[in-house]
């Protein structure tokens, strides 16, 4: 069993196509993020919500 991949995980990520970004942690199913493909995933550094939105995404409805 390893436990430690979640902790590993990104906290936010942003859909390139539709300019939103969710937030990993708190994702619902309506966020509908297995559908984003490869190319249109963002993530960020430093991993923040502030950081999304200085890069031009908007927050999910659903999940922030
Ligand atoms: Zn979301």
């Amino acid at each position: 069993m390893n436990a430690k991949a979640n902790s590993i995980m990104a906290g936010y990520l942003g859909d390139k196509k539709t300019m939103i970004v969710h937030h990993l942690g708190n994702m619902q199913k309506k966020c509908d993020i297995y559908h984003v493909e490869k190319l249109q995933k963002q993530y960020f550094t430093p991993d923040l919500l502030k950081t999304a939105i200085d890069f031009g995404f908007s927050p999910c409805t659903w999940c922030n």
